[in-house]
């Protein structure tokens, strides 16, 4: 890759690196100091259609390659992602504005793991088959559909990317994947490494755009049967309205507005700690992060005062030291936005008890970066729309509840249904509240711990599907029933 100031971000198509067919070009930008640092190919439908193209010549190919070549060489890029694990945290650190310290435990990490998972999951996979008394034996093929689009957005660009990439390939489909046009660093070493794996052309295509123009293209193209789309709820919404009348089958993986539900028993040493994680790791720009944060009355003040003494100790600073708990926002316009939230919030009657405003004094390479400090706001009732609209910053309110069932009420009481956390050292409850609560992951006394193996997705407005092991698997692959009569 060329010089830091002057880096081009370019497609992988058929195997080759190129610009996109029309010449055009986005900005890049490093969030942590404000600055151009490069450019990115802006493609379109013409370059989506060369992709996919290039993904349906290799499909025969590679979905007759048996399982165990594919798991060979999925193994070897997941070793190649690990031998440049330096160069990537950099990478990914500098393309966000995440800490390099969380690039190095969360992100890159999980990229090699996601290959390795499904390139072994796919070597353990058995077939249903059900016998018709004497009559007819029947058994299930699964098999890959073809070409899968894959869409992927900013705040965990190498961790999403190879979510999606991994299970496609390692059942045989070939994909055309998009990542997020404002992180695109990790995405094109990913297809350097791709061509060093000897992965077969045209299996791997990454297009780089924005979404109205090369996403577009991906979740409307007719050759492109299946679609595994995450990012907000509102891009959510169009790709379906393209894919569903095209029947295609999609996976949406969208926003949340997260409880985080502290129960006086909890152990507050653990959930004051897990609490700091799940509000500001990344900036609090997961999709998991548990924005709400619901206390009961009785702790209510202690967890304040705990909760507000340990904010103000992270270091809100530059990502590429390893010191820095809390990075740059990704963009000036989405920092505009969070900050537009915390001015709502005291419009609705707020109160911003830490934070909500950007640091006083950073150093000079950083002075001009999109940073803001980690914001505790309470006093707003659950009406309010800086309680029910995801933020996607380092932003949560603190809100007090008076029982189980005022818990769980206001836990439930938004559009998403992504995840939440319960903290409580009563097993009972724990169960109980975990059931009630309308979201596709409930964690007890923890947060972010995951098996690869178990269902992840969300309920109501936090999307449509489910992704990890078996539904992984699932998804990327079609059932067809085979009878035979005896
Ligand atoms: P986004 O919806 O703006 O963009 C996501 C991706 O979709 C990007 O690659 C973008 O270029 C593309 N896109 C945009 N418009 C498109 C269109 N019309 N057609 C096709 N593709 C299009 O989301 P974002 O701002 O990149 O990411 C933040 C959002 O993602 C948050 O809402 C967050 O909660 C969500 N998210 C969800 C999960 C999950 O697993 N549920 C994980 C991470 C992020």
């Amino acid at each position: 890759m060329s010089r830091d100031s002057d880096i081009e971000i370019l497609n992988f198509i058929d195997g080759e690196l190129g610009s996109a067919s029309s010449g055009a070009t986005l900005d890049l930008f490093e969030p942590a100091t404000g600055e151009r640092v490069g450019r990115v190919a802006a493609s379109d439908a013409t370059d989506v259609d060369r992709a996919v193209a290039a993904a349906k010549r290799a499909f025969p190919g590679w979905s007759r390659t048996p399982a165990a070549e594919r798991s060979r060489l999925l193994l070897r890029l997941a070793d190649l992602i690990e031998g440049d694990f330096e160069n990537l945290i950099e990478m990914e650190s500098r393309d966000t504005g995440k800490s390099i310290s969380l690039a190095r435990k969360l992100d890159i990490p999980r990229a090699v793991l996601n290959f390795r998972f499904f390139a072994t999951a796919i070597l353990h996979e058995q077939a249903e088959s059900h016998a018709t008394d004497q009559a007819a034996v029947n058994y299930t093929l699964r098999q890959p559909l073809g070409v899968a689009g894959l869409i992927s957005p900013w705040n965990l660009p190498l961790y999403l990317l190879s979510w999606k990439i991994a299970p496609a390939i390692a059942t045989g489909n070939t994909c055309v994947a998009k990542p997020s046009e404002l992180t695109p660093r990790t995405a094109m070493r990913l297809s350097e490494l791709v061509a060093e794996a000897e992965i077969p052309r045209g299996v791997i295509n990454i297009v780089h755009g924005r979404g109205p123009e090369a996403g577009a293209a991906i979740s409307g193209h007719p050759e492109v049967p299946l679609i595994s789309f995450t990012g907000g709820t509102a891009t959510g919404e169009i790709v379906a309205r393209t894919a569903a009348p095209m029947f295609k089958k999609l996976s949406l993986e969208l926003g949340g507005k997260n409880p985080n539900v502290i129960f006086a028993d909890a152990d507050l040493d653990e959930a004051i700690a897990g609490t700091l994680r799940s509000s500001f790791w990344n900036q609090g720009e997961i999709c998991l992060c548990g924005s709400r944060i619901l206390v009961e009355r009785s702790i209510f003040d202690e967890f304040m005062k705990r909760f507000v003494e340990e904010t103000e100790k992270l270091v809100v600073g530059d990502p590429l030291d390893d010191a820095t708990d809390v990075g740059a926002l990704i963009s000036r316009e989405h920092l505009d936005k969070v900050l537009g939230y915390v001015e709502l919030a005291r419009e609705e009657g707020g109160e911003i008890v830490s934070g909500g405003k950007r640091p006083g004094s950073l150093p000079p390479r950083i002075a001009n970066g999109w940073f803001l400090e980690p914001t505790i706001i309470t006093g707003l009732g659950s009406e309010c729309r800086t309680f029910q609209e995801e933020i996607f910053g380092p932003v949560v309110t603190v809100t007090p509840f008076d029982d189980e069932d005022e818990a769980v009420r206001l836990a439930n009481d938004v559009r998403y249904g992504l995840s939440a956390s319960v903290w409580t050292s009563n097993l009972g409850r724990a169960h109980r509240v975990a059931a009630r609560i309308d979201s596709g992951t409930v964690w007890v006394n923890t947060w972010l711990l995951r098996d690869l193996r178990t269902a992840f997705g969300g309920m109501k407005a936090s999307g449509v599907g489910r992704e990890g092991g078996r539904w992984s698997l699932e998804f990327f692959t079609e059932p067809k029933t085979v009878c035979v009569k005896l």
